[in-house]
């Protein structure tokens, strides 16, 4: 009898916590039994027992095995005392294992974001971002944490976006093009200092750059293992390129955080190892543009499933949890004779190279260098990495506990893996051999006052016009893969925004590209104050880029390689 009692009040207690789910808005989300922002790491072990990775008494963050085989749910702890403030989990939420669970009970989102495969739902208000399988509608991924106040993404903006899914592998005649690839250390030579806090080496820092012509044309792809350069840092390396031929150059940090500081963002300009560094890109460039040789290219591109609101226990989002960006692409270059030699890889993926953080005082490439080696390992050839819509804050997802260098590798590894994968699923040839490039130049105003007392201090350099920052954002069309290069770190959230509109068979987004501008967010998520607002230039780049970004997909930019615009112009000044 007892034991019945226990048992109907177990089931009730049950019922009423399910139905607690679906609460009013305001009221704090509960996972596995445990309140969002009540819950302690004590209450959290007397209930799920000792954790699959973390330390319950200390680490932030707890990691179990969720009731999805295989997968896991990540709990993370902030404040004093320490509460749960997130959960990004496997497990779905009690009574919401689907798709028409979560609309049944929580209505219809504030936004939703559905991609090729998985679509997000938001709930911003209370405290949830459900992503589910487009398929099954079964729900593969929940962000838990405090309710807002407000909808993060407002009335008024556009509360729904699709990003077309990615076109299946195609089949066709490759285009010829001429393609070269080569590298360079970066690695500061002794002497030299190029940042103080590093006291060793922990593994090689290089640029690589891979050269690619046909029709008359010469672009140049080139990624650098450093933490950022602006325009004013990467402008002598463009007319090193100019120099040498290339007509548009693409320049991008892979954003290590384990390099030098070389815009003088937290010690003095270091102008000597810029100088080093320009020196070297050019080199590279010069050499890839020497190794040209007759080549086709082969694209691969995925969208990797969601498993808990990250990318697998990799790539994280601790700004907004359950917002990645789950694109991979591999482009691959091989000879265009009969043996088809691997020349080597482009390898885009979108997460901040930041697992080690100047860990140890060792300067290394972070998770870039463990990527590239596996993917070179397996497809031959030299692998390019560049990064993605990282910002905001799209970073590695570590295991607690774990060794920082052993952990580095597990997640370079990870990535390198599913390129590899990727590509042995299938490829599409690119089957146009043009080369298009469009420019669209920007002035944004520069109101951050830390940017601006690093100016004034001599720290940070490079011209301002008029208060206002001079960018670009450029797009290049190699053939059918489109690339949209953009001049800082777009928040994904911008990213999906600016996808779902580019027009290439193939799209991607590189970050950090030919300049960076800091985060670049939008407008009507702006908060004065927060720590990516605070590395910016100011809360008009986000409209600014995006705008940008809009206009030069659709094509309404100039092409700097089309005739010059003549129209409407007199044919003198005053006659
Ligand atoms: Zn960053």
């Amino acid at each position: 009898m007892r034991t019945e009692l226990m048992l109907i009040v177990g089931v009730v207690c049950l019922m009423f916590m399910a139905a607690g789910v679906a609460t009013a808005a305001g009221e704090a989300p509960r996972f596995r039994g445990l309140t969002i922002g009540a819950a302690t790491r004590e209450d959290v072990v007397k209930l799920l027992g000792q954790p699959k990775y973390g330390d319950p008494a200390k680490d932030e963050k707890l990691v179990y095995d969720s009731t999805r085989a295989g997968q896991v749910d990540e709990l993370t702890f902030e404040g004093e005392p320490k509460r749960l403030a997130c959960v990004e989990a496997a497990t779905p939420p009690e009574g919401l294992a689907a798709r028409a669970e979560i609309v049944g009970r929580l209505g219809e989102p504030e936004y939703e974001l559905r991609l090729g495969r998985q679509t997000m739902l938001e709930y911003s208000q209370r405290g949830m971002r459900l992503w589910v399988d487009n398929k099954t509608g079964a729900t593969i991924g929940a962000a838990l944490f405090p309710p807002q106040e407000y909808p993060r993404v407002p009335v008024g903006e556009l509360r729904r976006v699709t990003v077309p899914p990615i076109p299946r592998p195609s089949k066709g005649e490759p285009a010829r093009f001429q393609v070269g690839i080569a590298s360079r250390l970066i690695l500061p030579p002794p002497g030299m200092q190029a940042d103080p806090r590093y006291t060793k080496v922990h593994d090689d820092l290089e640029v690589r750059c891979v050269v690619i012509a046909a029709g008359g044309k010469t672009v140049a792809i080139a990624a650098g293992d450093i933490f950022v350069f602006t325009a004013y840092e990467i402008g002598p390396i463009q007319e090193g390129a100019r120099a040498l031929g290339v007509d548009y150059l693409l320049f991008a940090s892979t954003h290590s955080h384990s390099a030098p500081d070389g815009i003088g963002l937290d010690i003095p300009h270091a102008d000597e190892y810029d100088a080093f560094v320009q020196r070297q890109a050019v080199a590279c460039i010069e050499e890839a543009k020497r190794n040209l040789t007759p080549a086709t290219i082969q694209v691969s591109q995925t969208e990797l499933m969601l498993d808990g609101a990250h990318v697998a226990l990799v790539a994280r989002n601790w700004r907004d949890p359950g917002i990645v960006w789950p694109y991979l692409t591999v482009v691959r270059f091989v000879t265009a004779d009969a043996k088809q030699q691997p020349l080597g890889t482009l390898v885009h993926f979108t997460c901040h190279p930041e697992r080690l953080a100047r860990y140890d005082n060792a300067i290394s490439s972070d998770w870039v260098g463990p990527m590239r080696k596996t993917v070179e390992a397996a497809l031959g050839g030299m692998c390019v990495f560049v990064n993605g819509p990282l910002g905001g804050m799209v970073s590695p997802d570590e295991i607690p506990g774990s060794e920082p260098f052993a952990d580095t590798q597990r997640i370079g590894e990870w990535i390198g893996a599913r390129a590899v994968e990727a590509v042995r699923a299938g490829a599409s040839p690119i089957k146009e051999g043009q080369i298009r490039v469009r420019l669209r130049p920007l002035l944004i105003p520069l109101v951050n006052e830390k940017i601006v007392a690093l100016r004034e201090k001599g720290w940070m350099k490079g011209p301002l016009v008029r208060g206002s920052q001079s960018t670009q954002v450029g797009r290049l069309d190699i053939g059918e893969l489109q690339v949209l290069a953009i001049p800082g770190e777009l928040l994904p959230d911008l990213g999906f925004r600016a996808r779902a509109k580019m027009t290439g068979r193939l799209n991607v987004i590189v970050g950090l590209a030919n300049d960076e501008i800091g985060y670049i967010i939008p407008a009507w998520d702006y908060h004065v104050g927060q720590y990516e607002e605070m590395t910016g230039v100011g809360p008009s780049s986000g409209p600014q880029v995006m705008d940008a970004a809009e206009e030069i997909v659709r094509g309404n930019a100039p092409g700097f390689m089309e005739k010059a615009r003549t129209g409407g112009r007199r044919a003198k000044p005053g006659g």
